[in-house]
């Protein structure tokens, strides 16, 4: 151990002094995720027990044998817009180039193919989890239209943003994960010198709220070298908590993330270099904090664990099924979007058979029903006449189905109708 001399002591102080004046005077640039869920459930406090039977579905799911034997190395696609929101005094500059670079990152992050999760200590490199899923720029507007996969639209509400902004442009969340790249976003409520690069909606919420669901985005952090903001971002689309969410006690619902009491805000990377820093000890093993996580607010998160690509893949299939796309042998599916239908699959999860009940199909027309494993392999189809009342129900055999997770999915011309996820025990 080196000798802790005066000398040493002496400037090490200083450097102390100069670093805390600099802290104090930074602008810190947070994710608006919790503080967003805050006043969502201050309005709607029943929100609070939406997210907590969510949380219970999901721990048990994901340690469920029907979920442990699904194949997680499918790749998911899921199809993002961005809508850039301008203004002649609050101009975003935000270029289609930007867009596909931000594209680039979000699938290196996704598919641990970023080359700095060779800077991962040694301790947590086992712990490292693929998520498999695949961002595309959307091809196709919601009237089947080519589209870029970015939107520009003019609005005063690009300043001081929040959920208003939605209201400028906003394409069917079953189908485009809604990215608004704002000027600048709504912290006036933090305190002061605070201010939100991005927020995101849960899922547990964004499925019951619709048109509000997605992310809204500070234009600064848009682009490939710009802190893995949106991948974090996505992280919360997809189910994840923050590292830190509690403090030592909380939890994230993850277990191999050890806890930690705060955001790592400072550590690694930039002043104090601190890669040992281990703020909670009631973890066994005791870990050091995993400085490392995307879902923590340090400078050097590269990575996602094991469980929570597990948390996200179990929300993506579940509560955003009508979202992602498989990457097949043959192509990728991508079928024109109408989901003007009503489906629902009874009992969910199901050992033998279940009961397929739709409404609101197209009359005098056959409907396709089709079911996926998750490799997007086709299990079984079955073309069913539709009356004219528009409905149908049909028992389905599903006892020869291995356990899983499966898309069941019904066409009409070739259009997607509706979209259920289903439990085989
Ligand atoms: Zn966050």
């Amino acid at each position: 151990m080196k000798k802790f001399t005066f000398m040493n002591k002496y400037v090490w102080l200083i450097i102390l002094g100069l670093a805390s004046a600099s802290l104090a005077k930074a602008q810190f640039t947070v994710c608006g995720t919790d503080h967003y869920w805050d006043q969502q459930v201050a309005k709607n406090p029943q929100l609070e027990q939406e997210r907590i039977k969510a949380d219970a579905g999901a721990r048990a799911a994901i340690y469920s044998a029907a979920y442990k034997t699904m194949p997680t190395t499918s790749e998911l696609l899921i199809p993002i817009v961005f809508h850039v929101i301008s203004n002649r005094n609050y101009p975003v500059q935000t270029t289609l180039q930007d867009c596909k670079d931000q594209i680039q990152r979000l699938n290196e992050d996704y598919s641990e193919r970023n080359s700095d999760t060779v800077n991962v200590r040694p301790l947590f490199q086992g712990r490292i989890g693929n998520a498999h899923i695949r961002f595309i720029l959307a091809t196709k507007d919601p009237n089947g239209n080519p589209t870029t996969g970015m939107t520009r639209d003019t609005s005063i509400l690009t300043y001081n943003a929040g959920d208003t902004v939605k209201s400028v442009v906003d394409w069917d969340h079953n189908f485009y994960l809604n990215v608004w790249v704002v000027y600048n976003i709504d912290s006036r409520s933090l305190p002061k010198g605070s201010t939100i690069a991005g927020y995101s909606v849960f899922p547990w919420d964004g499925v019951a709220r619709g048109k509000a669901d997605g992310i809204v985005m500070d234009h600064t952090w848009i682009g490939y070298g710009t802190d893995r903001t949106l991948t974090h971002e996505i992280g919360h689309f997809l189910g994840l908590y923050h590292t830190f969410q509690g403090g030592c006690t909380g939890g994230d619902e993850i277990e191999d993330t050890p806890p930690v009491t705060a955001a790592s805000l400072g550590k690694c990377g930039t002043w104090p270099q601190d890669s040992s820093s281990n703020t909670c000890h009631n973890d066994v093993p005791d870990l050091p904090d995993m400085l490392e996580n995307i879902m923590d607010y340090s400078s050097c998160k590269v990575m996602f664990t094991k469980q929570q690509v597990q948390r996200m893949r179990y929300y993506l299939t579940l509560n955003r099924v009508s979202l992602y796309y498989y990457n097949t042998v043959a192509g990728i599916e991508t079928p024109t979007e109408n989901s003007s239908a009503a489906l629902s699959l009874f009992p969910n999860p199901t050992n033998e058979s279940f009961t397929l009940d739709a409404a609101g199909l197209a009359i005098g027309k056959s409907v396709h029903i089709q079911c996926f494993d998750m490799m997007g392999r086709m299990q079984f189809e079955e073309l069913v006449p539709v009356g004219n009342d528009g409905i149908i129900s049909k028992q389905m055999n599903v006892a020869s189905l291995k356990s899983g997770v499966y898309k069941v999915v019904l066409y009409q011309d070739n259009e997607m109708k509706a979209v259920k996820a289903l439990i085989k025990q």
